[in-house]
Parts: C-alpha cells; structure tokens; sequence
C-alpha cells in the first residue's frame, strides 16, 4: 500500500537526518521550546500539546527516562502509521531521537502492533544502518554526552495496548490494562522512570517541525490545529487509501477527494469516534470540531447504521478488559438494548435510562475505551432516528414533561 495523496508536511521532501542535526545544533530548552511553539497536537486521537507532555518529562527528575513511540494502531478503520513504518520510518526514529534529546532520555522503544510484527526486520535493518552511521548509540551524531539507542517491542493484538498506560503495562509483561492516573507517564512511566509515549505520526511531524521552523509548520492547518492529519479512507467509496490533508477540511471535500458523493454518513475516528450524517458534512477535520486518530470509514446507501452500531459494540465488548464496572458491565447493556431497538421493543422511557448510563460510562469508566463507547452508539441512534421507532410509555411521558 502506498499513500495515495501527499500532504504538505508528513509527505513534503526532507533530508535524511535535517530534522535530528538542527535540533543537536541547538540547546535542549530550545527543542523544547520549538515543540511547544509549534503548536503540535499528539496525532493518536486524544490531542495532547506535544511541547507539555515534553516539557513535563524533561523537568521531571530522575536518573533514566524513556522514549516510547506507539505504533499500536488498532483502532478499527486506522491503517495510516503502516505507511510511515514501511516507507518512511527514519521520519519517526529520527522524531524519536529528538524527543530523547530534549527530555534527556538514553532509551526508546518502538511498540508494534501484533499485526505488523512482520516489519520488524526492516524495521531492524534501519536500526542496525543507524547505528552503523552513528545516528543511534555512544554520542549521537557526534553529539559528545548524547547516548541513545531504540529497541523493538510488539504486542499480541489487545487493543486496549494503545493506550499509553496499558502500553508501558504490556511493555513491562504485565497484562496490558489500564494504569490509574495520576501518576502520568510523563512521571511515572516505563519502570516506574518519566516516559514520553507518542504516536507513529507525531515524531514524523516533529522532525519536520524541527527541520523547517514552526512558522512553516503553522502555515498549515487551523489556528487551534497546526499541520496536517493523516487519513486511512475505507468503506463505500472509489479511492479508499491513506492521504495527508490539512486541518480544517471539511468531510464533503474529503468525500469529493475520493469519489464518495452518495455518502449517508462517516464514521470518524474509528468504533471510539463519532457518526456523522449527511447534513453535518460541512464540519471539519481538527481538533476544534471533528478530532479524530486517523480512521474515517463511509458508509454509502443501503447501510444499516444499527447494525454498525453493533458491529462496533461487539468488538467494544471483545476488548474490554474488564477491570472496571461501568464498561464490562455497561457495553452488554447496551448491545440489549440496540437488540430490542431493533426489535421495536424497546420503551422511550428505557432508552431514557440508556442515555442516563451511557453519561455513566462516559465520567466512571477508568479509560478511554470505556469512556468512548457511547460515542458511536449514540450518534448512529441520534443520526439515524427514521430507522427505528421507540415504544411510547407513561413513564417516558414523565421523564420529558
Ligand atoms: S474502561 Fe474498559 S478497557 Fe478501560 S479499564 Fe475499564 S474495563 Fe478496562
């Protein structure tokens, strides 16, 4: 697979090596610096500012700090970062090396997903290349006093593992679940030492960002969202694939892009996303509007949006790794539920109490697996209110007066 459109910066030309020997000529406070002002959102989903989730590491005291680059990508839908990790994976070594330099760390792992265990001699190979060249190991790039070295790990398919907590758990071979926070990782991370855990795509753009200027990098995109996100287009349309497009476009463009005009809805950011129909296709890609870890499936007409909505509540229910109450227990509440919906059984004063629980998931669960289930649920339920009808009741009749 191949990216099917190039952006203007994962994609735009770079030298091998630009990005990491700006950021060595430079003080680490400076690196630090550059990240913050560049605006730069962690491109897993979940939109952190780069520079604080640095800048809290780097002045986190202790005598080891890890770097760790999530390339646990399982989110349904999502196949983006496959493309940098086969076509362009210095990017993220090289994005990797400056993030260790700035927060002052000696050690980096890369966390494949189960499913691309099949990189790893590649992967390897370039590793060994950079050692070889002086780009990994005793004083980096004749940085004197700069020693750093990237080691591979891989998970077995949990998704829950991409979760950063859940991550460092399966990358001590613990079980992967879920830490409490606080501590952060940022803290408390790999081995109980300050870990920064980003995604595949935001060291790509850090090298970028290190190389060209900030400047450069915030021409791009919206005033909240700088850059460019990377899109895995699947479902009903012509040109499904990977493409770069900035913040800010809108989800008719990107239908238009690849020939899905008859499109009846999106679901973007994969099962934890959210459904979007017809008459929201003005809203746009950023972190303002529609944030989203990369995954954007069409759906054309014919779909049964119920029946996507179980289909993402099953694999919620796989997943879930049951630790707490509100998502073990919660997700097979709701797949009844969507069952006497479907069935046209169930009461407007039941679906009542559903919501009721959905806002339950959403505070009480102890991750964002949890926390995101209702997301897909009721956006398909509320988008698609024409393909079902719920049972009128005196109670519901007192739950809305
Ligand atoms: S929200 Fe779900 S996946 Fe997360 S810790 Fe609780 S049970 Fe596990």
């Amino acid at each position: 697979m191949t990216a099917e459109r190039k952006g203007p910066v994962i994609f735009s030309p770079i030298g091998a090596n630009d990005g990491l020997k700006r950021a060595l000529e430079l003080k680490r406070p400076d690196v630090l610096e550059m990240v913050r002002d560049s605006n730069l959102k962690g491109r897993g989903g979940a939109g952190f500012p780069t520079g604080v989730k640095w800048n809290l590491a780097a002045t986190s005291v202790s005598d080891k700090k890890f770097v760790v680059c999530n390339a646990d990508e399982g989110e349904p839908g999502t196949f983006k970062d496959r493309i940098i990790l086969k076509e362009y994976p210095r990017l993220m070594f090289e994005g990797m090396i400056i993030g260790a330099y700035a927060i002052g760390a000696e050690k980096g792992f890369l966390y494949l997903r189960g499913e691309y265990k099949s990189f790893e001699p590649e992967l390897n190979n370039i590793l060994n290349k950079m050692r070889n060249e002086g780009t990994l190991g005793k004083n980096v790039c004749g940085k004197k006093g700069f020693n750093f070295d990237i080691e591979l790990r891989h998970g077995v398919g949990a998704y829950i593992c991409g979760e950063e907590t859940a991550l460092i758990e399966s990358m001590e071979g613990n079980r992967g679940e879920s830490r409490n926070r606080p501590p952060f990782p940022v803290n408390t991370g790999y081995e109980g030492h300050p870990t920064i855990v980003n995604n595949v795509e935001t060291f790509a753009a850090i090298t970028h960002i290190i190389a060209k200027g900030t400047n450069w990098f915030k021409a791009f995109g919206t005033e909240n969202s700088a850059g460019s996100k990377l899109l895995s287009i699947s479902g009903d349309c012509e040109n499904p694939g990977v493409y770069e497009v900035e913040f800010g476009i809108t989800i008719k463009e990107i239908l238009d892009m690849v020939n899905a005009q008859q499109a009846i809805a999106v679901q973007v950011g994969g099962a934890s996303g959210s459904c979007v129909a017809k008459k929201d296709f003005d809203r746009r890609i950023c972190y303002e509007d529609l944030s989203t870890g990369g995954s954007f499936i069409v759906f054309g007409p014919g779909r049964n949006m119920l029946d996507v909505a179980q289909n993402f509540l099953e694999f919620f229910e796989d997943e879930s790794c049951g630790q707490c109450t509100p998502c073990r227990e919660g997700i097979p509440v709701l797949l009844e539920c969507l069952e006497e919906i479907k069935n046209g059984t169930c009461s407007e004063s039941y679906f009542y109490d559903i919501r009721s629980l959905c806002e339950t998931m959403r505070i009480a669960s102890k991750c964002g697996l949890g926390q995101s289930v209702p997301n897909a649920f009721l956006s398909i339920l509320d988008n698609f209110k024409s393909d079902y009808a719920l049972v009128p009741d005196a109670a519901a009749e007192e739950l809305y007066r």
